[in-house]
């Protein structure tokens, strides 16, 4: 997506939601809009990355109203985390039109979670979306650390896998010309648990931003998020951020477990050999292709456990 260098004048992009009340960044600046009666129906639908047209209440408002919602090109969600009691969890849209998924982990404080990354790239995976795998923190491990031992072995496996890896501190700046480009001209959901550094690398990619880290918040006693909702941040250099609250968990959604092993990269190529075919959950099955290359060395036994676990949850 072009931000405002190619919209219309009456055309904007949602970049934050409250009740009722929408941002809508368009080319001629931040309106704030409600919804028009005829898109009402909708509300409950539009989200962070939403295309909208909107009639500007009068010359330099910042106010107006929202008049229909352009098609999306798609979208990112997740598995309600704390439903209503005596409800399923719902399908909750993070954002709309999204070209990348950035799973953000630290290299330490915390630990990176390895399987926390494994449940980011599937859902990048399933969705069809390319992954860039960001640690943040780079400063708190010795050059050493970061050449050799199980950081580094981790990171070529997953680089090994096709995936795209930027290694960054905010302290320090370094990586974070390598994020600017792989960030330049799309729209990119960072996922990560909070702590992870997120707000400090949005202000040292963009230092206007101002955002407030979780030390800021700790020393304040007032928390970073005003709402539990993704904010999507427009890049001086074009393209965006999309910023989402870390929650505990991240359940995945619309990802049958049956089709689970699809978005496993390495595990494409022993589909359709096991021995019960299409069939097979490459769990206790006999014959079974992918625990034998799981055995052989060929597949990683920690994403084959990262697998076995997200297909628990099914
Ligand atoms: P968020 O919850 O993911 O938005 O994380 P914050 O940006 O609020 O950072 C969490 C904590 O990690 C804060 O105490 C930051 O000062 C610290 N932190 C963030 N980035 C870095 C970094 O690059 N290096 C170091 N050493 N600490 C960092
Ligand atoms: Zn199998």
């Amino acid at each position: 997506m072009k931000m405002s260098s190619t919209l219309a004048e009456e055309q904007g992009v949602v970049i934050s939601k409250s009740v009722g009340q929408y941002r809508v960044q368009a080319a001629g600046g931040l309106l704030v809009c409600g919804l028009g009666g005829h898109v009402r129906a909708e509300a409950g639908s539009l989200v962070v990355g939403d295309l909208v047209r909107f009639a500007a209440a009068g010359p330099g408002a910042g106010t107006g109203q929202i008049v229909a919602v352009l098609p999306r090109r798609n979208t990112l969600s997740r598995r309600e985390a704390a439903p209503r009691p005596g409800t399923y969890p719902a399908e909750q849209v993070i954002a709309a039109n999204v070209d990348q998924v950035v799973p953000v982990l630290a290299v330490a404080d915390p630990p990176p979670q390895w399987n926390l990354l494994d449940r980011y790239l599937t859902l990048a995976e399933s969705r069809a979306l390319p992954a860039l795998i960001c640690l943040t923190k780079a400063d708190l491990v010795s050059p050493v650390g970061l050449d050799d031992g199980e950081l580094a072995e981790t990171l070529a496996e997953y680089r090994g896998l096709g995936y795209r890896a930027v290694v960054t501190s905010a302290l320090s700046g370094a990586g974070l010309d390598e994020l600017r480009q792989a960030l330049r001209g799309r729209v990119s959901v960072l996922l990560g648990k909070s702590g992870v550094g997120k707000t400090s690398l949005l202000n040292a990619l963009e230092p206007g931003l101002g955002l407030r880290t979780a030390e800021v918040s700790r020393a304040t006693g007032k928390g970073r998020h005003a709402t539990s909702q993704a904010v999507l941040f427009p890049l001086a250099g074009g393209g965006a951020l999309v910023d989402t609250p870390g929650t505990r968990e991240f359940g995945l959604w619309d990802v049958a477990a049956d089709e689970l092993a699809l978005f496993f990269p390495e595990m494409r190529r022993w589909l359709g050999a096991c021995k019960f075919g299409l069939n097979c959950g490459h769990d206790e099955e006999p014959g079974c292709a992918i625990r034998q290359a799981v055995m052989a060395g060929q597949i990683s036994p920690r994403r084959y456990q990262s697998y076995m676990r997200l297909r628990a949850e099914g």
